[in-house]
């Protein structure tokens, strides 16, 4: 075989090549090498392959540049990035971080808009927020699929089904487009629209465990918003029980999230970056048992009205 053709054999989606990640003492990398191959090893350790031929695990790193001698049969390459340095210690003596002042929606008012219950589907309508788009590709998976692209499928499956049970849908994005993120929520403004829900597909941090890290969650920052966070995480917790678990409603003041007029949750339907949870996300029917679980638990919070849920 040409060395061409062999490079081929191990591909390394993060970190990519050269690329520079915060001070770390572990990083996960993950990869894909053609299925069937029983095992690659990453830093002299045998590391598993999943069925689609996906594999993660995490190395041992120092500051500056790092070169990872990654193997399949009888093929290796070193794979070259660079970790930050480790930040200084605060002096004891300094002044504590400022609180974090987060930008304000300057188009929204204070009003919170009344729940829509007793309305028709025809008369409710709903954005959906593909996260991501263009140069902004959001997190990758082994096989270097983007974010931006699962959460435009994910996003494309809720608009049916939800348009389907006959509500008006609309899109901040169709297409692999470069959005400012707090312009996002202007279009459910825009539109009075009656609840916002932000797609996205998670990651873990530079050292966390990408072969073990996978979960599904709701964001939510304010009481309008928590209460449709709490009924899809509810559906989307039952739907996937079997294959991951639920870390259920959580808070985040997102861009996407902080809308004081207007429901808002941002949804992290899976793990991009789980060899499991990347061969979920790129599966059609996978992806409308999470289209519905969403619709449903959208339901759910139609039904019950202003109040706390059930
Ligand atoms: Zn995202």
């Amino acid at each position: 075989m040409s060395a061409l053709s062999l490079a081929a054999a191990v591909a390394i989606a993060f970190p990519s090549a050269n690329q520079r990640l915060p001070f770390v003492e572990r990083a996960y990398m993950i990869g894909s090498v053609p299925r069937g191959t029983a095992s690659v090893v990453v830093q002299g350790r045998e590391v598993e392959v999943y069925r689609t031929g996906a594999w993660a695990t995490l190395v041992d790193v120092a500051e500056g540049t790092n070169t990872i001698m990654v193997a399949a049969g009888d093929f290796s390459t070193n794979h070259v990035f660079v970790v930050g340095a480790r930040p200084k210690p605060r002096p004891p003596s300094a002044a504590p971080a400022p609180e974090k002042k987060w930008e304000k929606l300057e188009y929204c008012g204070d009003v919170p808009k009344p729940h829509p219950s007793g309305k028709t589907p025809q008369e409710i309508a709903v954005v959906i927020d593909p996260g991501h788009g263009g140069g902004d590709t959001g997190a990758v998976s082994p096989h270097g699929l983007f974010e931006k692209n699962a959460n435009l499928l994910q996003a494309e499956a809720l608009r049916a089904e939800l348009a389907a049970r006959g509500y008006r849908v609309l899109m901040t994005r169709e297409d692999d487009v470069a959005l400012v993120l707090g312009e996002r929520p202007r279009l459910a403004h825009a539109e009075n629209a009656d609840a916002f829900i932000s797609i996205h597909h998670n990651a873990p941090a530079a050292n966390g465990d990408a072969a073990k890290a996978r979960w599904n969650a709701v964001y939510s920052w304010n009481p309008l918003g928590e209460r449709l966070a709490a009924a899809i995480a509810g559906r989307l917790s039952d739907a996937f029980a079997g294959e991951m678990p639920s870390k259920g409603s959580l808070h985040a003041n997102f861009a996407v999230t902080r809308n004081p007029e207007i429901p808002s949750c941002l949804v992290e339907v899976d793990f991009i970056t789980s060899p499991a949870g990347e061969e979920a996300i790129f599966n059609h029917a996978h992806r409308l048992e999470a289209a519905i679980a969403i619709a449903d638990g959208f339901e759910d919070w139609l039904r019950s009205g202003r109040g706390p849920l059930p």
